[in-house]
């Protein structure tokens, strides 16, 4: 899939118009660690490096520098919004900077795909990273070289080993919670051999999985992560930055606090899951500002629950498997908790950092309701976008009565007449919007019922209802096919009751219905979306999420729209009345053939 470039988002509220934030741990923490200086002492050395690059440079001109850390291996999702939000946005309310640093550690293939749509995300959602006149875009496999370097330190200084044991050695030998780990029989090695052994594993000596090197901490902590954590393995790929410099690769947990380091971070912000890895962060860190490596203050690190949604996954592992089964249409399919597919279907940055910041920040996890993120998109959406009528399944209205009652034209035919609404209720300064009602218009299939069950106040023999912003038409009663099927429906208008004129309210109906005109209404495709996923929680305790993918999840239909709607160019988002939120789909459509995606429906129809 290609990604074009972000244009500058429409129908958007201003950002004045977002609520005041309640406070968080996190910003506790920010706060009293900018009021006590925590961070004062810290240099910039203009980009990332040693210590005494930084040592070199002048007083850090960001208060706090945080990052937000993606492997580039797929498409961002709901869960990602949270992480970037809480960073990027952390940064600014305390005159900070955010890092985007794409953690490509990994000599995986990075594909750039995944680095453009990334890129292409973050900006969608309102951040940016160029502060201080530079570029805060960073690749983790820049930091190769000083990750070696740091690795020769520690087995310098008596810190780290290279252990021959098999990998299943190693497992077998660390222990697990009740029972201490068992020291390596290479745990001694002097660092001189040490040092041999490690350059020969640079150097292609050996083969793939024959040896590691590995930290020299503890085998008897009860903390499992600080017996001996392994630092680097050979693995003979090539990287798609370094290409075939290297054939050893560091292990994530040693590569992040490097990372944060050699950029400045003062709070490394994670998840839960990386609580556990803290007290090796901390004693690799330390060892290293030993050594001179690094300054102090080292950055720490703080970990808060994960964004859990209910009717969503966010693993990316999973995710791929919808795309590539074609359970979706791709990643941005609209109905993928994908960033990309959020935004086809019509979701609004604003709306994902209203739920970004609803959804909280705590240690304590739990799960966000769907309806909360359909919530925030109705609220960004009501005051911003343009009202339109459609009709999802159209039945024509056939007026017998118009010609004698509106008159006709020169040729004999029935006149038009010309209709307006607001384009907006509450904003009059948006104008209006122009359609014409004639002897035939479209409406909506379920507003008659040639026997009406009880509580019906709209169409059916004998009752009256307003055309919104037109006229009040009597239902006369209805045609039907062979089959018995309704074919259309029979009215006939009661004059004088024009919406607007004076006395058009003389005549009292109970039921209103939208409709859109024959002569000028607009065939257009539109895709009705709903959730994904039957159940709440798809993959919880191991379940095969696939088994609950929701069948009925897209239901195309052939619509008929105002005229307004000629103008609507991809990502514009409107309010179908009666219906919900709508927006031009940003991949298919044209003004010649146009394509409307639901977004979310004017009430929350799952809670009943
Ligand atoms: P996945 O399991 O989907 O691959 P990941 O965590 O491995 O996700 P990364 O690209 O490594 O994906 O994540 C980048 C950042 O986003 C990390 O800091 C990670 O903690 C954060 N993140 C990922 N999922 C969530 C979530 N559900 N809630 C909050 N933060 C998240
Ligand atoms: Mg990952």
């Amino acid at each position: 899939m290609s990604t074009p470039p972000s244009k500058p988002a429409k129908n958007t509220a201003p950002a004045a118009a977002e609520p005041a934030k309640p406070s968080n741990f996190l910003r506790q923490i920010i706060e009293s660690d900018l009021a006590n200086g925590v961070n004062a002492s810290r240099r910039w050395g203009g980009s990332p490096g040693d210590g005494a690059h930084h040592a070199a440079g002048g007083p850090d001109p960001a208060r706090i520098r945080t990052r937000f850390p993606p492997e580039p291996n797929g498409y961002l999702h709901i869960g990602h919004a949270k992480s970037i939000c809480l960073n990027f946005g952390l940064a600014q309310e305390y005159g900070g900077v955010c890092h985007l640093r794409f953690d490509d550690t990994n000599p995986e293939k990075e594909d750039k795909e995944f680095v453009d749509a990334i890129v292409d995300t973050v900006h969608w959602l309102g951040f940016d990273w160029e502060a201080h006149g530079c570029k805060h875009l960073y690749h983790a496999s820049d930091y190769f070289d000083f990750m070696y370097r740091a690795a020769e330190y520690l087995i310098t200084a008596g810190h780290a080993y290279v252990d021959e044991q098999s990998a299943e050695e190693i497992r077998i030998n660390r222990g697990d919670f009740s029972r201490p780990g068992v020291d390596s029989p290479f745990r001694n090695r002097s660092p001189e051999e040490n040092l041999t052994r490690f350059r020969e594993m640079r150097d292609g000596g050996h083969l793939d999985g024959s040896m590691v090197l590995r930290a020299r901490i503890d085998m008897a902590s009860p903390n499992i992560n600080m017996r001996d954590p392994t630092i680097y393995r050979i693995r003979r790929a090539p990287h798609h930055n370094t290409g075939d410099k290297w054939c050893i690769y560091p292990m994530y947990a040693y590569a992040h606090p490097i990372e944060d380091a050699l950029e400045q971070i003062t709070h490394s912000i994670c998840t839960l899951e990386f609580e556990d890895q803290r007290p090796w962060y901390d004693w690799l860190l330390a060892r290293l500002i030993e050594g001179g490596l690094l300054t102090a203050p080292p950055p720490r690190q703080y970990e808060f629950a994960r964004l859990n949604l209910t009717y969503v996954i966010t693993s990316k592992r999973k995710l791929a498997a919808l795309v590539y089964d074609h359970k979706v249409s791709g990643w941005d399919d609209p109905r993928m908790p994908t960033l990309v597919g959020l935004r086809r279907r019509g979701y609004t940055p604003e709306s994902i950092r209203l739920l970004a910041e609803r959804a909280g920040t705590s240690k304590a996890g739990g799960w966000t309701d769907y309806s909360s993120l359909e919530g925030c998109l109705r609220e960004t959406l009501e005051e911003v976008a343009p009202r339109a009528m459609a009709v999802l399944d159209p039945i024509k209205l056939v007026i017998s009565n118009w010609d004698a009652v509106i008159g006709v034209d020169a040729d004999g035919n029935g006149r038009l007449d010309e209709c307006s609404a607001p384009v907006h209720p509450h904003r009059p300064e948006l104008g209006r919007r122009q359609f014409a009602m004639g002897s035939e218009v479209w409406i909506e299939r379920g507003d008659f019922m040639e026997t009406p069950s009880k509580g019906f106040f709209r169409l059916y023999p004998g009752n009256k209802v307003r055309l919104k912003y037109g006229h009040v038409i009597e239902c006369t009663g209805c045609s039907k096919g062979p089959d018995g099927a309704v074919t259309a429906v029979h009215a006939t208008l009661i004059p004088d009751t024009k919406s607007g004129t004076p006395g058009s309210d003389n005549i009292k109906v109970k039921g209103v219905i939208t409709w859109v005109g024959v002569s000028d209404g607009l065939p257009a495709e539109v895709r009705l979306y709903d959730r994904l996923f039957t159940e709440p929680q798809p993959d919880a305790g191991g379940r095969d999420f696939l088994a609950s993918l929701n069948p009925d999840s897209l239901r195309v239909v052939q619509a008929i729209v105002e005229p307004s709607l000629a103008q609507a160019q991809p990502d514009d988002r409107f309010q179908f009345e009666r219906h919900g939120y709508f927006v031009a789909d940003r991949v298919d459509h044209t003004p010649a053939k146009p394509v409307f995606n639901l977004s979310v429906g004017l009430k929350d129809t799952w809670a009943r």
